[in-house]
């Protein structure tokens, strides 16, 4: 599920909240509309919480009504990596950050142009750094 160490686990344990711990390392869910970046419209960078790598730009960011963040693209085609997913009787496509492996959401095929993706990202998986956006 994850490339971290045991080290490095326990580092994130002491680093993130119980919340953030648990979807990016035990690739949970947060209930959706709970999210601090789900109705967020700022211009800037979301970066994975655990590695700090950047994932989406927020110019990708839709509001796609589903209670949390969605975005059309990642930041650069190399930002993420997706494996199938076939837990709770559903074929899904999991988005994990490809740097430190750390579980993000999913991506399914219901997203606007020019993608026609929809990448459906926990907020607990993700921190904001304000800027250019693109
Ligand atoms: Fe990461």
């Amino acid at each position: 599920m994850s490339k971290h160490s045991n080290s490095l686990k326990e580092d994130l344990k002491a680093r993130l909240n119980r919340e953030q711990f648990h979807v990016t390392q035990e690739a949970g869910t947060e209930r959706p509309f709970t999210g601090k970046y789900n109705a967020h419209k700022e211009s800037g960078m979301y970066l994975c919480v655990c590695c700090g790598d950047e994932l989406f730009a927020s110019g990708a960011k839709f509001d796609s009504g589903t209670g949390w963040p969605s975005f059309w693209e990642p930041a650069t085609a190399e930002a993420v990596d997706t494996a199938r997913d076939t837990s709770y009787g559903m074929v899904r496509e999991e988005v994990v950050c490809a740097r430190c492996g750390a579980h993000l959401g999913h991506v399914f095929n219901d997203g606007p142009q020019p993608t026609g993706l929809r990448y459906c990202i926990n907020s607990a998986s993700l921190d904001f750094e304000s800027g250019e956006g693109d």
